[in-house]
């Protein structure tokens, strides 16, 4: 048995006990961008928040791309979430390869020639790379500059985040 057939049997049972009050109109409060990397997995629990106050988007690498930036607006804009965190990770897998070295690989791999993506956004800096990610978001048009944006690499092996200031950006005490 796959394990979505697995995943859909448990569901069966599961949901006998599901709480109906849970398909209320969702009130998130903050946006967080982070990896999809499974130890990032309810990382709401590490930082103290409730679910139902979390809008989380998650991908590859905690890259603010075309489509987090697509969720970040309709999140800030339409569900009102007045707050942004992008946590990225130490031993983020996307620090293992560059995007040129993947993508040789995959063309000897499947001998075809990559149309897309077009970036991987492989990264050798997780500090750096999250300055980076911070200042795209915080130049996007559409994201408010009343939206604070702040960003994080958690350590995987703590359990604890550093706080990531961009260039040019504050201390939260200063
Ligand atoms: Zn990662």
């Amino acid at each position: 048995m796959s394990l979505i057939d697995e995943a859909l049997s448990a569901n069966a049972t599961i949901a006998d006990g599901f709480d109906p009050s849970r398909g209320g109109p969702p009130k998130p409060k903050i946006a967080i961008v982070t990896c999809a990397d499974p130890r990032l997995t309810d990382i709401e629990q590490m930082l103290g928040l409730a679910h139902a106050d979390v809008d989380m988007i998650r991908n590859f690498g905690t890259v603010i791309d075309d489509d987090a930036i697509r969720s970040l607006v309709l999140s800030t804009r339409l569900l009102g979430t007045e707050e942004i965190m992008i946590v990225n990770h130490t031993d983020c897998g996307m620090l293992r390869f560059t995007d040129d070295e993947l993508e040789e690989r995959l063309r000897k791999e499947t001998g075809r020639a990559p149309i897309a993506p077009a970036k991987f956004y492989s990264f050798t800096d997780a500090v750096a790379n999250t300055k980076e990610q911070i200042f795209k978001a915080r130049s996007h048009p559409w994201i408010s500059p009343d939206v604070p944006v702040r960003g994080f690499v958690y350590d995987v092996h703590t359990g604890r985040l550093s706080e990531v200031l961009a260039d040019g950006q504050a201390g939260p005490n200063s």
